[in-house]
């Protein structure tokens, strides 16, 4: 159908490619093979405790590098997460999975917007060929609702709807990936306490990822990932 969610997605992606985010040439994430390990961000000696919330400093902002390497970098607004200096100042022991419900062009377009005050570490194609980080993971991304589980978790955001699954298989398994990197690189467990939906946060308001999301599917698709991460 011409006006599905896929046709304006696909459309607005391209719109993006032009206006120079260089979305287009992205391509297949490549996987992670036995052994290796995403490019860590190099280390910055002389950070030891939490980072007041003012935002990124200078040198920060002009920082365009990912922490995971077959992620582009769409960077969110500097007012809508808190720059912090993370596993250091808190530690990361949990991810969320959320559904974007809507297109990914306009979850950027909020994740840039001050007024917002909205954003995820990453966002995933329903096609699964497409992941973008938006906050760097040192950085405490404002995702869950919850300012206790935003400070200890990586969100990541599927693009999809809780009531119109369009994600596919290829999506599941890179996300899988990403997930199982995440744990690896944190020391996060891989079961069901540890990788939430955002329903599952304590108080949450949201619904995602919904009834349609396998997470049987999901899991054993981390756990098969995490198993081929060495650490
Ligand atoms: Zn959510």
């Amino acid at each position: 159908m011409e006006d599905s969610p896929l046709s304006r997605r696909r459309l607005l992606w391209g719109a993006a490619g032009a206006a120079g985010t260089a979305l287009a040439a992205v391509g297949l994430p490549r996987l992670m093979g036995p052994g290796e390990k995403a490019k860590a961000a190099p280390p910055r000696p002389g950070h030891k405790g939490p980072v007041a919330a003012a935002g990124p400093p200078a040198a920060r902002r002009k920082d365009p590098s990912v922490d995971y390497a077959p992620a582009v970098w769409i960077e969110a607004s500097e007012s809508n997460y808190t720059a912090s200096e993370r596993p250091e100042a808190y530690p990361i022991e949990y991810v969320v999975i959320h559904l974007t419900t809507d297109i990914l062009p306009v979850m950027f377009t909020k994740f840039k917007d001050p007024a917002e005050r909205v954003s995820a570490h990453y966002m995933i194609s329903a096609t699964g060929t497409q992941i973008a980080q938006c906050v760097r993971e040192r950085d405490v991304a404002w995702h869950s609702g919850s300012v206790w589980y935003n400070h200890r978790s990586i969100g990541i955001e599927h693009e999809g709807w809780t009531d119109q699954p369009v994600y596919t298989d290829k999506m599941y398994e890179v996300s899988a990936v990403l997930t199982a990197t995440i744990c690896a690189k944190y020391d996060v467990p891989v079961d069901r306490d540890h990788i939430l939906g955002h329903v599952e946060v304590p108080l949450s308001t949201h619904d995602d990822p919904g009834t349609a999301w396998n997470w049987d599917k999901y899991m054993k698709l981390v756990e098969t990932a995490r198993r081929r991460i060495r650490t």
